[in-house]
């Protein structure tokens, strides 16, 4: 039985970076693709006139993503290092994908940054208009606060020391300014491709070496600090998808987010008054006697009206329920947007499985992105990349069903359960911003 810590790593940055290639060449690397299998990628890539993109094969799972050689949704994958399970989500890095990578970097841990050393490709990514800053912003607004750089494409630039250093230090500053602590932020050189610096200090004779002395890719990777997942916090378990019952029950799936769930015990469907009996936990075929926070499960469910389950209520302990509102203060970043938010703007708010109808009713305070401070009090208008304290309150009924009426929303500060607290914010099909439900202190209370 293993005793590794597990950890889930979302992959980002501008497209073309070599995130895929990087995912790729790490699992061949770490033994975790066989030979075969990575000849016949070799094979199909070349066929298609591509062949420099057969390590991102391992990644790029459909036709159409092969066709054009991007990454377009997230892809799941396992690396195994010495220390870590690492679960990675490997996100995409055009513009319009934006919304996919969201949902990978809401269940992230930690993120890698692949950025391109090539004079003038770094440039591209890094100014306004590139992914880089966007992704960052974005991964740490999600609750990401550990990061690894990779400055890839070191082939590309002689290998030069000074490239690498002149990067590192244009990202540090812009790093911090994205709330990442400089201690929780990592950089590593490495040619993807060939392998280097990747999971070993080879080839010996590579120019690299000549000047750098540190961690590998894969030792960053696996001193990761593993999320602290609470067991001993009151059970949240938002259910994300309801199979139709056999024989035997109501099958529902979600991911643990706050204490354990027991076989044999009696939860409360959040909201409304209803229960059901937990008579199996099956992870992957295998039943448990119990699961803690951090796992993803089926529940098999037994003595339970089926109306009273819906995708978004959360299974709670009779004793400790999640919280209900159907209003709350949030703290967001505001995304590259074009027409600024104002008072009473329509949203779609996403909060875990849930996508209900709200609006931002009150616009309260512009933040100093930095350091939480207030800039301003009040203001009219949020524009983009701003950080701001809003209150968002629901609209219309929620939850389609028979009983369709207005229902409050489980979610609880993000100080309590980060799972539970996150947000995000759509209109019109765009996402506009994503943060987390923040409670005002009572000093600004007063104030508003
Ligand atoms: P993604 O869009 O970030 O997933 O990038 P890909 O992994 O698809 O790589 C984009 C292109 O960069 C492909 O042609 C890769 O072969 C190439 N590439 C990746 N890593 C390296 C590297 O270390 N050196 C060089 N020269 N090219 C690389």
């Amino acid at each position: 039985k293993s005793e590794k810590r597990s950890l889930s790593l979302v992959v980002v940055g501008h497209v073309d970076a070599g995130k895929s290639t990087m995912m790729g060449r790490l699992l061949y690397e770490l033994g975790q693709i066989d030979e075969k299998k990575r000849v016949a990628n070799e094979r199909g890539s070349a066929k298609m006139g591509k062949s420099s993109f057969s390590w991102a094969w391992e990644l790029d799972g459909t036709q159409e993503e092969r066709e054009r050689g991007i990454t377009m949704d997230i892809a799941l994958q396992t690396l195994n290092t010495p220390h870590r399970i690492i679960t990675i989500l490997d996100a995409p890095g055009h513009r319009d994908f934006i919304p996919n990578m969201i949902s990978g970097a809401s269940q992230a841990d930690s993120a890698l940054l692949v950025v391109d050393a090539a004079v003038g490709e770094f440039e591209a990514g890094f100014d306004r208009g590139g992914q880089t800053r966007e992704h960052l912003l974005l991964v740490r607004s999600l609750g990401v606060s550990q990061v690894i750089v990779a400055v890839n494409k070191l082939d590309q630039v002689e290998w030069a020391k000074s490239r690498y250093n002149e990067i590192v230090q244009l990202l540090k500053p812009f790093l911090v300014q994205s709330g990442f602590h400089p201690s929780r932020t990592k950089f590593v050189p490495v040619v993807a491709m060939e392998g280097v610096n990747l999971t070993r200090r080879e080839p010996a004779d590579c120019p690299l070496f000549k000047w750098y002395e540190g961690p590998t890719l894969v030792d960053l990777l696996d001193a990761l600090d593993p999320p602290t997942r609470d067991i001993n916090a009151p059970l949240r378990f938002p259910i994300s998808n309801i199979f139709k019952g056999t024989t035997s029950g109501i099958t529902v799936s979600g991911r643990v987010c706050g204490g354990i769930v027991v076989a044999g015990e009696r939860l409360r469907i959040v909201p409304g008054d209803e229960s059901a009996t937990v008579k199996l936990i099956d992870n992957d075929g295998e039943s448990l006697p119990w699961a803690g926070a951090g796992s993803n499960i089926n529940l098999i469910l037994t003595s339970v009206d089926p109306v009273s389950l819906n995708i978004g209520s959360v299974l709670c302990r009779p004793g400790s329920i999640i919280p209900l509102t159907f209003s709350f203060i949030a703290r967001i970043i505001v995304f590259d947007i074009q027409i600024p938010i104002t008072a009473g703007t329509s949203i779609e708010l996403f909060h875990h499985s849930l996508d209900v109808p709200a609006s931002i009713s009150r616009l309260i305070s512009v933040l100093d992105r930095s350091n939480g401070n207030v800039i301003k009090s009040k203001p009219r208008v949020l524009t983009k990349n701003m950080s701001a304290e809003v209150e968002i309150s629901l609209r219309g009924s929620l939850y389609s069903g028979p009983a369709s009426r207005a229902l409050p929303i489980p979610i609880e500060p993000f100080s309590v359960n980060k799972e539970m607290g996150r947000i995000l914010v759509r209109r019109g099909g765009e996402t506009i911003g994503a943060g987390a439900y923040h409670p005002l202190r009572a000093h600004q209370l007063r104030l508003i």
